[in-house]
């Protein structure tokens, strides 16, 4: 009896109606992809338009600050929205990892195209460009000879001729967290300690800001991202400044990474994943670093021009998950230290 009437109902145009309902609502559900990018629009937009013409899934955004996107996918839990996370820094992806808002991800793509080093150890995130934080020097006051490491600007010789960004911003935590890495606590608060002796004046707002500083001759040496760097250089090409590779004897530049990981409860897992694995493509590559004068995660792209005219350096090879698990000793270390 029950049997004849389901078939019937199957047998139904209502049935067939409401079944065709139900795939367009999986394939509408399917063909888009929601993400959170505290990378501003103008530096994921054309990525996100290149994924949507090769696959016509769709990228929805939003926009924001890490701190707050992070408590916002926290806050929604298992009802956000939200399949993808990007972030300009390893060590806030480490936290929304260690938070438990996203997930693994096994992927040959991303295995083969992302290093080892820039990738999480759990796979729940993955670099996408790399962020060489480095020495900029002034040229007029600085011979590229006297300089040599990091660790070097603690040196008596730089006394008042340093500028620093403040240790409030994560890119410094971050440089610090690998220096602990690399040193122990003890020997990198002898080099912090040093670097606040030398500096020439309070610590600054931002990288930018640090950089007009040593053009000005205000200070002679500082540390910043390279791509601040590009962006003033391309403003006036006249500054007198220039790019210093440092620690190529010793551990390398210290690198940092935009990158993303799946949320924990996104909706659209499998568009996510293809999302981010077009992200680790030859093709988002290039994009994905160029639009910010960045250098492609994936070693096999060719670097910018403008931004290979700098050199070659050998970078840091451990693992950035080091200035997520050692951050907070960092930001301890650095106010112990004094450095603002
Ligand atoms: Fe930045």
């Amino acid at each position: 009896m029950f049997k004849l009437n389901m078939n019937n109902f199957f047998a139904s145009g209502a049935c067939a109606i409401f079944a065709i309902f139900l795939l367009a609502g999986q394939s509408a559900r399917a063909q888009e992809v929601v993400v959170y990018s505290a990378r501003i629009e103008q530096l994921i937009k054309p990525m996100f338009d290149a994924f949507t013409k090769e696959t016509g899934i769709k990228v929805k955004y939003t926009t924001d600050n890490e701190g707050a996107l992070l408590a916002r996918l926290e806050a929604e839990g298992k009802n956000t929205p939200a399949d993808m996370l990007i972030t300009a820094d390893a060590g806030n992806l480490w936290a929304a990892a260690r938070a438990g808002l996203l997930k693994p991800v096994q992927s040959d793509v991303l295995e083969k195209n992302i290093p080892a080093h820039l990738q999480d150890p759990q796979n729940e995130w993955f670099g996408l460009s790399i962020r060489a934080r480095t020495i900029i020097y002034n040229t007029n006051k600085v011979k590229p000879g006297e300089l040599s490491t990091y660790e070097d600007l603690a040196d008596p010789k730089w006394n008042k001729r340093l500028c620093l960004r403040t240790s409030k911003k994560v890119y410094n935590q971050s440089l610090v967290a690998m220096m602990i890495a690399e040193h122990g606590e003890a020997e990198t608060e002898k080099i912090v300690k040093g670097w606040v002796a030398n500096l020439a004046t309070d610590p600054l707002s931002d990288d930018t800001r640090a950089l007009e500083f040593v053009a000005a001759g205000k200070c002679d040496v500082t540390i910043v991202n390279t791509y601040y760097y590009g962006r003033l250089m391309q403003k006036d090409p006249k500054l007198p400044l220039a790019v210093f590779w440092p620690n190529q004897s010793q551990g390398g530049v210290h690198v940092n990474i935009s990158g993303a990981g799946i949320t924990r409860y996104g909706k659209h897992p499998q568009a996510a994943i293809q999302l981010l694995e077009f992200l680790s493509s030859d093709k988002a590559q290039n994009l994905f670093a160029d639009v910010n004068m960045e250098y492609p995660a994936n070693p096999n792209i060719k670097v910018d021009a403008f931004v290979a005219s700098w050199g070659d350096f050998k970078q840091n090879p451990m693992n950035l998950a080091k200035a997520g698990e050692l951050q907070t000793a960092a930001v301890k270390l650095m106010d112990r230290a004094g450095y603002r």
